[in-house]
Order: C-alpha cells, then sequence, then structure tokens
C-alpha cells in the first residue's frame, strides 16, 4: 500500500539533520511544516522550557474522515544518540546505513518517517480511517522526558502504536519497569599514613557491598546494573566518599521492589560493619540512596485492541507478526502508565546505538504496511 521509495527518500533527509537529544529543532520544524501540508492541526508544546532543548513535542491532530471512528495515536521519537552529527547514509540494495563513523539515526527517524508515509498515503487513496493522534517526541534518549512532558489531557486516543524497536516482525507488549539509583557512601577522612586507626575507607565499604550484590541477569525477568563508580582523593587519604550510580529493570513490579531493597541493604549492613572507636563512641559508614523511577511497565493483554488490530493486520497482508517483551524503554512505557494501550512496533532499525546501525528497508516497508493496515482496521471495527 505504501511508497517504499518515498520512503527511503524522506528517512534519508532526515538522518541528514542533525537532531541529538535536546537539539531536535531542525527536524522538528520539518516534520510540522510537513503534516501542516497534509492538513494536519499541529503545535508544539512546552516540554522545550520544561527540560532545558531547543524546541519542544510536535503534537499533530489529523481529523479523519469517518467520523464515528474512535481515535487513534501514532508516536515516534525525533532524538538521536551521539554520534549523530553530520550523518551520511549510504544505500545499497535494501540496506540503509552510515558511512561508519556516526549512527544511522534510524533509531527513530525510521519511526517518523513510517507515520508521515501513512498519512501521506491515506490521503492520497482517500482511505476511509478515524482521527489520528500524532506525537513526534524529543528526549527519548535520555530518559523519555519529552514524552513525560507531554500534556496528557491533549491526547483522546485509548490506543495506539509507538514505532520505535528493530523487527517488523515483533509487536512488544511488554516490557520492563526501571529504577535509576544512585548511592553515596560516607566514611571517615584521615591520613593514610600518620593516623590510619582514624579513618573509615568508604572504598572499603563500597567494594564490601558490592561483592555481597546480585548483578548482572537476576532471573527471566529482572537485569540489575552498577554502571559508574566515583571516589577518593589521593593515596594518602583515606576516602570519606564514594558515588555509585546503578540501576535496576524487571517485567514484575515485585521483583524490582526486592531487587531495590537487595541492593539498598548490601550498602547498609556493609556501613555498619564497618565501625570506628572514638572517644568511647561508635562511628561507622552512612549511606546516601536515591531512588528514581525511570519508567514504568508495559503489560498489554493479549485481548487489548491495539495487539488485536496488529495480529490482524498482519493476517491481512500474510506477515509474520508475533507479540513479546523487551528489556529495554520506549516512550510506550509513559503512555502505557498514562492508561493509553500503546505497543512498540518494529521499523528495521537495526544495531542501533552504534556506528554500525543500519536500516533493513524491507523491514522498513513491512511496518509501514502494517500501520497503514491497523489505522484502516481500526477505524472499520
Ligand atoms: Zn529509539
Amino acid at each position: 500500500m505504501i511508497n517504499l521509495e518515498r520512503m527511503t527518500d524522506h528517512v534519508e533527509e532526515l538522518v541528514r539533520i542533525d537532531s541529538e537529544s535536546r537539539h531536535e529543532k531542525e527536524v522538528a520544524l520539518k516534520l510540522k511544516a510537513e503534516l501542516e501540508a497534509l492538513g494536519a492541526e499541529v503545535s508544539i508544546d512546552d516540554a522545550a522550557e520544561k527540560i532545558g532543548a531547543n524546541v519542544g513535542n510536535v503534537i499533530a491532530f489529523i481529523k479523519g474522515n469517518k467520523p464515528d471512528a474512535a481515535p487513534f495515536l501514532l508516536s515516534a521519537h525525533m532524538d538521536t544518540v551521539v554520534p549523530g552529527k553530520r550523518v551520511r547514509p549510504v544505500r545499497t540494495g535494501k540496506v540503509l546505513k552510515t558511512s561508519g563513523d556516526t549512527i544511522l539515526g534510524g533509531d527513530d527517524k525510521s519511526g517518523l518517517s513510517i507515520i508521515m508515509e501513512v498519512l501521506r498515503t491515506l490521503k492520497e487513496r482517500e482511505i476511509p480511517h478515524g482521527d489520528l493522534e500524532i506525537a513526534f517526541t524529543i528526549c527519548e534518549e535520555i530518559g523519555l522526558l519529552g514524552a513525560k512532558a507531554v500534556d496528557r489531557k491533549r491526547l483522546r486516543s485509548t490506543d495506539g502504536l509507538v514505532l520505535d524497536s528493530e523487527e517488523a516482525n515483533l509487536l512488544i507488549i511488554e516490557g520492563p519497569a526501571a529504577v535509576r539509583m544512585e548511592f553515596k557512601v560516607h566514611g571517615i577522612e584521615a591520613h593514610a599514613g600518620v593516623a590510619p586507626e582514624e579513618g573509615l575507607s568508604a572504598i572499603k565499604m563500597a567494594s564490601n557491598a558490592i561483592s555481597k550484590m546480585k548483578l548482572g541477569r537476576i532471573d527471566k525477568e529482572t537485569t540489575a546494573n552498577i554502571g559508574v563508580i566515583e571516589g577518593g582523593l589521593a593515596t594518602n587519604i583515606i576516602p570519606n566518599l564514594v558515588s555509585l550510580k546503578g540501576e535496576a529493570r524487571s517485567l514484575s513490579v515485585s521483583k524490582l521492589k526486592t531487587q531495590i531493597h537487595h541492593m539498598k541493604n548490601c550498602f547498609e549492613v556493609a556501613a555498619k560493619k564497618h565501625v570506628l572507636k572514638k572517644h568511647g563512641k561508635k562511628l561507622t559508614g552512612k549511606i546516601e540512596s536515591m531512588i528514581d523511577h525511570d519508567y514504568f511497565r508495559i503489560n498489554l493483554n493479549k485481548n487489548a485492541r491495539v495487539v488485536k488490530l496488529a495480529l490482524e493486520a498482519a493476517r491481512k497482508l500474510r506477515y509474520n507478526l508475533k507479540a513479546g517483551s523487551t528489556g529495554g524503554g520506549s516512550d510506550a512505557n509513559v503512555y502505557n502508565r498514562w492508561g493509553i494501550r500503546v505497543a512498540n512496533l518494529g521499523t528495521g532499525m537495526r544495531d542501533i546505538h552504534t556506528v554500525k546501525e543500519w536500516l533493513d528497508l524491507l523491514d522498513f516497508e513491512r511496518s509501514a504496511n502494517l500501520v497503514a493496515e491497523m489505522v484502516v482496521l481500526h477505524a472499520a471495527n
């Protein structure tokens, strides 16, 4: 149904425009103009001021030509990871890749192009559809910040789709909740050579805690990591501060809670074990823990409308499509948190977040056809 040539030209145009997180303005203005040319009502929200980017989210409304059909949300993100400047796309056959020194930015410009191509196709073929709500977000890659800043009241859809994962034969309907954690281990500073008995080493406490900690893959549903550690000033100073940053994810809320508690506990036990007696007083290490809910889980039922639509569309097109889970997060986590049932469909992007990133144009085409078919079916039922 869709025009692969036109869609590929469009994604090439988009990837040539720099849009690392917080610098999405040029892409946003281009998409706004294109949406307006299709007759959409478009606005840019106030997310830029809220999160310190050079533009806000592009929110568009397209009036359907089937008034009784329910609205449907389509969303993709405009920002890319680094190195994402001066991308030069190279097309060979059914593969779009880079010259090898930058990412491609198919994550998530392939999603943007799929949505734009679907809208163009619906219009030029005068295909009946319901109202469509479009959200092109900023700052997805740095913690879903754009989506989190969308004014939820502006969206009427109860169902929708995010285009932001790899294989077009996978519809993500389950995704983990995730937390970011920061721990500060406080010890007591002392001269390492003159008065070591007057110090408590924060490095010893932190390493003791980590050696007892379950990290990596905890079980099928749960992962955890300590990814950053910083501390100490000089070899002759017993260090009084170590800062650590980590994360935990789980498809199960209770397992996530258990893991967070376990990690905090390892630090607290280690701090209490290190005791310094001074003037008849017992001094121990101290822990500060900061736990920040990064995103909430996706847990769509196979009977959810969007899942049924996708499977039905795949059947009609004779595509393979399975519903499954992911270990990553996307804007879909935010929409689901708000009660909008949004699944995440692959676009053909591959090896994302690396300079080897490429786009599988066969998958790209399939994904766009699926989305178009879903919009049609949504309005028909
Ligand atoms: Zn992405």
